[in-house]
């Protein structure tokens, strides 16, 4: 969720001149953030001045110093790096180098600053306000600057933006970067798992983070991996090597043919002993596997970003510009952090501080500490990573208690309900129970087309895109034979993976409940559409994968548009009665407009479109404006279709533009999921495992009941898992059914409403009759 406070009563009637530069390493997402800090900046009637090449820039001044007008962030979104540059300034470190920044942000008439970049550049940032007064009063005193001039600038206010790959700094969730990064990871990996399988090859390979393996231990997530290094978890330094080979040859044994060994750059033994991907490798040599390392650098870096960090980019840039307005002398300079997936302000210094203590854990030996200074999350990932990698030799306590739990598919496929059930099974497995595939949804059960999967059979799953279980769309309707059928299985749990199909099959069940006994058992759908529209959670598996898709589509249709400068393209998209891809699409591409039930449509607001496109390439006279995009929900009016608008574009343009149609389609289910929808799977499903165990009430079979051996009528084991802020809940869906639109198919809250007014304020304000 992104909750922003963007509101324009926050305009001060101050026109602020706003300084924005990008610093130390470059992450995607840096361009996102300095289209947006500029665009609202203006928007908000401040300037915007971009300081090229980070301190560097504003150690020299002169023309690395420039007024930023709506129009030069034009096609920032999609690029990856940093337009505007970075370099590492070792000037800027010094007295006189920081004299000489003051000096020129004075001359500019600058005196508020949007620094992005990691802990380095934070840190420059808050030394150069904390220095300030100070030094104006050096530049008053050698004649450089006059009383005059420094008179209207007597504090400076300081934003940071964090941008790193790294995802190591303390106090925010994540950083910009990071989730592109891993997209290239586990590009990477999934070639590489390829050949290695192939060859029956070991890789072992070095991904970035020194002191931090946030990417690292995703990526191992995300890829299935089979053995992971990061700095914060180190091994036993006289242990590791046996441990490790031992796991790699217990599953070579079970028949494994590729090993795939992620280590972090920083990775270290508890006596802080650095293990190197090569030591690796020729531990895996003498033990006769062929083993080759990969350190994939730079590629790492990103390049064009994700649709994840384009919006968290866009969304933090938003916070920064009113973060600068509504800062006072007193307050400690802010660090625009998410933290339970809403943005606030943390004291930048504090950030830093807590960063810099990770390190300083790790170089005492205090690990626990380390793990501690990471969100909650990063020690829950490891935890669900150990319990899906490796098998647990002995049977588990619980095996007396054990659940035989009926895994099933329904609905279209979304990226990460294979991933979904390899976890399932695999957490399964390793608490005693039996995991057993239900093949092609509910029809599929009622043909006994169901298995038991056992550990190697999903070992290949995390990457997998569509349904490997098969999936239909038919919903739970003949319930007596349904019935008849997990009975005669011996499914006493029933884990759902899939979409607004999947809930409402759920509902069915339980409530037939009082008739059919087979039901009073613990059952719980993992949301996975594309759409998005489940109630019970913010994010559905499959709608992260499913929003880089259309991305990716809409980069390439709006570089055809751009060739011919002057088209306007309206691009159909999936999402049912959900605006969610529409808009957070909108967003991450720069749309023009978004049309979405949630909004509605009409004559007056195609009107006003054709209006604001008429003025915005009339007005580009020297035809350098890029092609604009509509995105429009597929179900958002029945009149308006996706032809007729275009057409209405096109005639109402008067020969100033031409429009086209693109209607993107099950490309938009994507291909192999994203991480975000791996690592969301992975977590959904070892939760669910816990939830079905927790309310399976085994019956006592002493009392000689009549009871099945599993038998609950509790409405609270009947629910759907979600993510709701940064918490992972299940919520009975006997409360779900209170916010759900049943007509609509979708549920009646939706986080993401109030994102389309500023997709609109980005992309039009500068060309609307309010253009200053
Ligand atoms: P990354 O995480 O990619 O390394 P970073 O922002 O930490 O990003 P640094 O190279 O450490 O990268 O810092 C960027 C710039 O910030 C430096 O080149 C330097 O100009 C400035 N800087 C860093 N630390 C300080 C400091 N203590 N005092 C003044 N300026 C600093």
């Amino acid at each position: 969720t992104f909750e922003f406070s963007f509101n324009n009563d926050n305009v001060k009637s101050v026109k602020k001149r706003i300084g924005l530069l990008t610093s130390g390493g470059d992450s995607s997402g840096m361009n996102a953030a300095v289209r947006s800090i500029v665009r609202v900046a203006i928007s908000q009637g401040c300037e915007a001045y971009a300081i090229y090449e980070g301190y560097e820039g504003l150690v020299q001044g002169g023309n690395m110093i420039k007024k930023f007008e709506w129009s030069d962030v034009r096609g920032y979104l999609s690029i990856g790096g940093t337009l505007i540059r970075t370099v590492r300034c070792q000037s800027f470190r010094e007295h006189k180098g920081r004299q000489q920044a003051a000096y020129n942000l004075i001359k500019n008439g600058i005196d508020a600053l949007i620094v992005c970049g990691g802990d380095g550049t934070l840190t420059g940032a808050d030394t150069l306000r904390s220095e300030w007064p100070g030094l104006l009063k050096e530049l008053v005193q050698t004649g450089k600057l006059t009383e005059e001039e420094v008179t209207p600038h007597t504090y400076l206010t300081i934003v940071g933006i964090v941008c790193s790959i790294d995802n190591d700094m303390a106090l925010t969730d994540i950083t910009i970067g990071a989730v592109t990064s891993l997209h290239r990871i586990c590009e990477a990996v999934d070639c590489i798992s390829s050949t290695a399988f192939s060859h029956s090859r070991a890789f072992v390979i070095e991904v970035m983070g020194r002191h931090c393996g946030w990417l690292a231990l995703m990526a191992a997530i995300s890829s299935g991996a089979d053995y992971v290094f990061i700095p914060e978890r180190p091994p036993e330094a006289g242990k590791w090597k046996e441990e490790m080979l031992d796991a790699i040859e217990q599953q070579r044994e079970a028949g494994k043919r590729n090993t795939i060994i992620i280590v972090a750059e920083g990775a270290i033994d508890d006596n802080l002993e650095h293990i190197k991907a090569d030591d690796i490798r020729k531990l895996l040599v003498e033990a006769k596997i062929d083993t080759r390392v990969t350190t994939l650098g730079h590629i790492q870096r990103g390049g064009r970003p994700c649709a994840y960090d384009r919006n968290l980019a866009t969304l933090q840039g938003v916070e920064a510009v009113e973060a600068v307005l509504r800062a006072t002398p007193d307050t400690p300079s802010p660090m625009i952090s998410v933290r339970e997936n809403k943005f606030v302000c943390e004291p930048l210094m504090k950030a830093v501080k807590l960063t810099h203590q990770v390190a300083e854990a790790i170089a005492e030996k205090n690990f626990r500490r380390a793990m501690e200074l990471r969100d909650p999350e990063f020690s829950a990932g490891y935890e669900a990573y150990l319990s899906t990698t490796f098998m647990k030799n002995k049977a588990p306590s619980q095996a007396n208690h054990s659940l035989k739990i009926g895994i099933i598919h329904i609905g279209a496929p979304a990226g990460g309900m294979n991933a979904a059930t390899r976890a399932a099974v695999r957490v399964a497995i390793n608490h005693g129970h039996k995991p057993i595939a239900i093949y092609n949804g509910f029809s599929g059960l009622l043909n006994e087309n169901v298995r038991e999967l056992s550990w190697l059979d999903v070992d290949d799953w995390a990457s997998k895109g569509g349904s490997e279980l098969g999936t239909t769309k038919t919903e739970a309707d003949s319930l007596e034979l349904i019935a008849c059928q997990l009975q005669k299985q011996g499914i006493n749990a029933l884990l759902l993976i899939g979409g607004f199909e999947a809930y409402s099959s759920l509902i069915k069940l339980s409530k037939a409940r009082d008739k059919y006994p087979a039901f009073c058992i613990p059952m719980v759908c993992i949301p996975a559409t594309i759409s998005n529209n489940v109630p019970g959670t913010e994010f559905s598996l499959g709608s992260d994968t499913s929003l880089n898709a259309i991305v990716d589509g809409c980069d390439v249709i709006k570089q055809s548009a751009s060739a011919s400068r002057r088209r306007v393209f309206v691009v159909e998209v999936h999402g049912g009665n959900c605006g969610y891809l529409a808009v957070m699409a909108g967003l991450a591409v720069g749309a023009t407009n978004i049309y979405a039930p949630e909004y509605g449509l009409s004559l007056k607001i195609l009107q006003e479109d054709v209006n604001h496109l008429v003025r915005r390439f009339g007005a580009d006279k020297k035809r350098t404006s890029s092609g604009r995009l509509i995105l429009r929900n597929e179900s958002v009016s029945s009149t308006y279709t996706t032809d007729v608008i275009a057409n209405i574009m096109q005639t109402e343009g008067q020969g100033l533009y031409d429009s086209r149609t693109s209607i993107l389609g099950h490309i938009q289910q994507g291909g192999s999921p994203s991480p975000m929808d791996r690592i969301r799977a992975k977590t959904f499903a070892v939760k669910c495992v816990h939830f079905l165990e927790k309310h399976a009430h085994f019956s006592d079979p002493s009392e000689k009941t009549k009871l099945p051996e599993v038998y609950t009528k509790d409405p609270e084991s009947v629910a759907v898992i979600g993510i709701i802020g940064a918490k992972i809940v299940c919520t009975p869906v006997s409360e779900l059914e209170l916010e759900t639109e049943f007509d609509k198919r979708k549920s009646k809250k939706a986080w993401w409403l109030n994102v389309k007014p500023l997709v609109e304020l980005l992309s039009k304000w500068g060309y609307s009759d309010n253009e200053p």
